[in-house]
């Protein structure tokens, strides 16, 4: 089935691994990277797993002056009888694609991807923890290495899958945060790159992040670009309102970030017949739904958290308490559905786990 032929070097040295409750999201990396190379003309090649460590290049690549870098996020899950499990990694394979297309980079062979990935899990499987909650938190991503300052589309990439073990998100239980509107800065505007995985969405959302910490918010709202009145992202997170017993989350526009965890949130609810509506939700809709006191959930969704219950927002001044900032039943619910098959405690009846080694 293979023809990827993966070199593969161990490093010599294990590094000391931190107890799961000692672990800082995105702080520790396991012993091994992967690594592919491209050149226009010759495509991807030299696809090896070498030992964690720094990476050279040209001050003058394309990286580091126009941006051109595209990124995923996933992770692999440990359960109690030792199964590796994966969630959809087909899907992030795709989205790297379209990320790619977008940031005019080539694309990947997405089965080689997963193949790299299962290959580099295989080589680090004991820096998966176990314990509830934890995962191996997984970034593919590429980057433009052509040494040439011209404004132009690099011809050489690297690909690289790095991997950090996370602890529990929730160390004290799934809780709500709370969110500041933010209706100076935006995120992204349709037929820009807010849909794509790309470093410049980030960079430009790290000042509105500054304020909500400052002001004791954990996240802001994005609110849409032309008229700062549609709902658009959490944070990094897509969002989802409970508006009078139905399930609404702000439509894909093409500035909205085409989440894994989202579209699950959606079959889901679809699967136990709960209404839930892919629509442009207003801002003025949340603190009319709040005032009429039918505002019942607001949560966003991610890799990271799976679920991030909201309990309160605040917009120009105002303060919109959601179900008296406690976690909602349905919020609840789906973080222990999802989370239950992404660790295998519960059935998967869409077949969006992949087991790695199940005898
Ligand atoms: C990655 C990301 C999400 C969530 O996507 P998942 O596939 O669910 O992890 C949402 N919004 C933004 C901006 C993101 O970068």
């Amino acid at each position: 089935m293979s023809n990827l032929n993966i070199q593969i070097t161990l490093s010599e040295k294990k590094k000391d691994k931190l107890p799961t409750d000692q672990l800082v999201f995105g702080t520790t990396f396991t012993d091994h990277m992967f690594i592919a190379d491209y050149i226009e003309g010759k495509g991807w090649h030299n696809h090896r797993v070498v030992p964690y460590a720094p990476i050279t290049l040209e001050p003058s690549a394309t990286i580091f002056h126009y941006g051109q870098t595209i990124f995923e996020g996933m992770k692999a899950y440990l359960s109690e009888d030792g199964v590796v499990r994966l969630f959809r990694p087909d899907q992030n394979m795709k989205r790297m694609n379209h990320s790619a297309d977008r940031l005019s980079m080539p694309q990947i062979d997405e089965n080689h991807a997963l193949e790299a990935l299962v290959e580099l899990i295989k080589v680090d499987k004991e820096w998966i923890p176990k314990d509830p909650g934890t995962s191996l938190y997984i970034r593919p991503f590429m980057i433009a290495t052509e040494p040439h300052l011209g404004v132009s589309a690099s011809k050489s990439y690297t690909y690289m899958i790095i991997m950090s073990p996370v602890g529990s998100y929730y160390e004290e239980g799934i809780h709500p945060v709370k969110i500041l509107v933010e209706s100076e800065y935006v995120r992204a505007v349709a037929g820009g790159t807010g849909n794509a995985k790309t470093a410049g969405n980030y960079a430009s959302s790290l000042k509105a992040q500054e304020v909500a910490d400052r002001e004791g918010y954990s996240q802001v709202l994005w609110l849409d670009g032309i008229e700062r009145k549609y709902i658009e992202e959490v944070g990094s997170m897509n969002v989802f309102f409970k508006i009078d017993g139905e399930v609404v989350t702000p439509a894909l526009n093409g500035s909205i970030l085409d989440g894994i965890t989202r579209k699950s949130i959606i079959d889901l609810l679809k699967h136990w017949s709960v209404p839930v509506v892919e629509r442009r939700v207003s801002i003025d809709e949340i603190r009319e739904a709040h005032r009429t006191g039918k505002l019942d959930e607001a949560f966003g969704t991610g890799t990271a958290a799976v679920i991030s219950p909201i309990g309160e927002f605040r917009y120009q001044g105002e303060l919109f308490y959601v179900n008296n900032g406690e976690t909602g039943e349905l919020s609840a619910k789906l973080y222990d559905a999802l989370t239950g098959i992404q660790k295998g405690t519960q059935e998967d009846p869409f077949g969006w786990v992949v087991e790695l080694n199940k005898k």
